[in-house]
């Protein structure tokens, strides 16, 4: 790995215009279980796809009693040695943005302001209304479901309350997904890193810096469906591997 890196260092002192795109490998020495390894949570506590939570209550209830029991497994997480290794080249001035699928705020956390960061998945620290877009933190609406176990609704409007994430067949947020694709045509070089890959629409990014001639770098666990267009693969643990970054 320690030719790998020293590629990596190289484009990155080349290049002013990085865009960092992450997935939840970033945040599993965090204390964050991704999504496909086999003893997930994620896969105890399955995501509720839109129309469920829409269409029938006693879903809502269920989500929010998931939301809630994976909320516990990792409410505590800090960030690691990544997200202070990219919050380090943001302040260099180095990466213009930081477009993750992760909704754990751990980007956030290690002082990267929101400027910086388009969140294609939405944000798990919160909540929203779906009818009036209000926000709603999570330790109210805990405590409301807790006491009563029906599933939020907002105190404005009476619309149904969800956590602040996209789930599976929800539409991507319009104005992130503007964003992300603006900074990933602009950049000349594209980090993907602790993705595998596999969901989409945020998927085409990494293949869209590469037809747009960015050079696309790949650091992740295991291999990807999109390692045969990257122009370097770093194939190891992220948080070993960016840790000289990150102080
Ligand atoms: P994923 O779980 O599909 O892929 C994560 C990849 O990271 C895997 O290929 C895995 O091998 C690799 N990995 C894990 N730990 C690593 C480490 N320490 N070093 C190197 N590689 C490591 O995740 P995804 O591609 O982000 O897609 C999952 C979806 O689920 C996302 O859309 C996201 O919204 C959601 N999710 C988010 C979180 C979070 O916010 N932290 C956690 C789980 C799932």
């Amino acid at each position: 790995i320690g030719e790998a890196r020293t590629a990596l260092l190289e484009l990155i002192e080349q290049s002013d215009n990085i865009v960092a795109f992450t997935g939840a490998g970033i945040s599993t020495e965090c204390g964050v279980p991704d999504f496909r390894s086999k003893d997930s949570p994620w896969m105890r506590y399955k995501p509720i796809e839109f129309n469920l939570f829409l269409s029938d209550v006693l879903m809502r209830e269920e989500a929010w009693r998931r939301k809630f029991a994976l909320d516990d497994i990792y409410s505590m997480a800090q960030p690691g040695r990544g997200h202070y290794a990219l919050a380090n080249l943001v302040q260099q001035g180095k990466i213009s943005a930081i477009i993750t699928q992760n909704i754990d705020n751990l980007h956030q956390m290690s002082g990267v302001d929101d400027e910086h960061i388009i969140e294609l998945h939405g944000n798990g620290t919160y909540a929203t209304c779906l009818s009036c877009g209000l926000r709603h933190e999570l330790a109210n609406v805990r405590h409301d479901f807790e006491t009563t176990g029906a599933a939020p609704e907002c105190r404005s409007c009476g619309g149904p309350v969800k956590s602040a994430t996209i789930s599976f067949g929800q539409s991507m947020p319009e104005e992130a997904m503007q964003r992300a694709h603006d900074v990933t045509r602009a950049c000349d070089l594209f980090l993907a890193i602790g993705s595998s890959l596999v969901v989409y629409p945020a998927a085409a990014f990494p293949l869209l810096a590469a037809q747009n001639n960015a050079r696309l770098v790949i650091l992740n666990g295991e291999a990807t469906p999109l390692d045969s267009e990257a122009d370097l693969i770093l194939r190891g643990d992220i948080g070993d591997i960016l840790e000289p970054f990150s102080s």
